[in-house]
């Protein structure tokens, strides 16, 4: 994470994003000046932020966590609920629909690239995070099984900063196989997607270009990311640090270390990841769903899946 020896090398700063940074910016009218982008580094919100191992204090604290338990401000609430859904500018709860429906076609276009099979898709009412309803996917073994939404207006109007929140409950656990459940298109990178889904059953970060995955599937990689319980919701955040070619990954609230991609190439994490040294997305979608490599089917669902230019939190 020391900036001064990597940087011509990697051509990317190796400064710590401000993951941890109040979430209570920008999109509330009582929120002071207070910038995401400079908020005071010490103020990290959640449990286990810490100045110690933060070597890049001009920037934000030790992204340890996304969540916004806490938040400096005072108009604010004292939690994620400042980012109030309505603000957001990607924001579904898929309340608003009736079961077995698609979600609005003006916000979500429901496909399957190259080729169409199995899979399908609707807003149901046997499982939700939040109300009544979320977004079931039935996904299939095959390649051509795919099936997501898809929504391109948000994400391309965030800046460099993507900051993404979601919801997912499996019903069975990741296999071994690669699968895909979130993907978006990079038009840095040839319009190839970079994709988050699961192999060695655990969540992981693959890129359609090359196949790199993040973490490195070897056992240490392996044991750096988690699986999902079935069964379960589980909130799922990232950010996407497209200047300086970084991810960043929370599960409920807490940073993932073999899901962060930080510029400085480490064995077993991100250092296959930077095996592309220039990699900078530019991301133009984004998509929910399912794509199967090695013939394993899901039920998976999907809720409160939300995009910003700053953390959104898990509440
Ligand atoms: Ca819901």
């Amino acid at each position: 994470m020391h900036l001064t020896l990597r940087t011509s090398l990697l051509a990317a700063a190796a400064q710590l994003a401000c993951g941890g940074d109040s979430g209570s910016t920008d999109s509330d009218a009582a929120a002071t000046t207070t910038d995401k982008t400079t908020t005071d580094p010490t103020t990290a919100p959640g449990t286990t932020s810490t100045a110690a191992s933060t070597d890049t204090p001009t920037t934000g604290p030790d992204p340890t966590t996304a969540t916004t338990v806490t938040s400096t401000t005072t108009a604010d609430t004292t939690t994620g609920a400042a980012l109030d859904c309505a603000d957001l500018p990607l924001c579904e709860d898929f309340e608003s629909y009736a079961d077995g429906a698609p979600p609005d076609p003006a916000i979500w276009t429901v496909g399957a690239p190259n080729c169409m099979g199995t899979g399908k898709l609707a807003v149901a009412g046997d499982q939700a995070h939040s109300g009544a309803r979320s977004m079931r996917v039935d996904g299939g073994g095959g390649y051509c099984d795919h099936i997501f939404i898809a929504n391109t207006a948000a994400i391309t109007g965030l800046g460099d900063q993507v900051h993404g929140r979601f919801y997912l409950r499996l019903t069975d656990p990741l296999g071994q196989g690669h699968v895909t459940f979130l993907t978006m298109k990079d038009n840095n990178d040839g319009g190839k997607d970079l994709r988050m889904g699961g192999q060695s059953q655990i969540l992981m970060y693959n890129r359609e270009s090359d196949d790199a995955t993040l973490p490195t599937l070897s056992p240490t990689g392996i044991a750096a990311s988690l699986a999902p319980t079935p069964g379960l919701w589980t909130c799922v955040e990232f950010l996407i640090d497209q200047t300086q070619g970084q991810i960043t990954t929370w599960v409920d609230g807490a940073l993932v270390p073999g899901l962060r991609a930080d510029a400085e190439p480490t064995p077993d994490l991100d250092q296959q990841w930077y095996n592309k040294p220039d990699w900078k997305p530019t991301l133009v979608d984004i998509k929910f769903g399912w794509e199967s490599y090695a013939g394993q089917t899901m039920v998976l669902h999907f809720d409160d899946l939300a995009l910003a230019a700053a953390p959104i939190g898990c509440d």
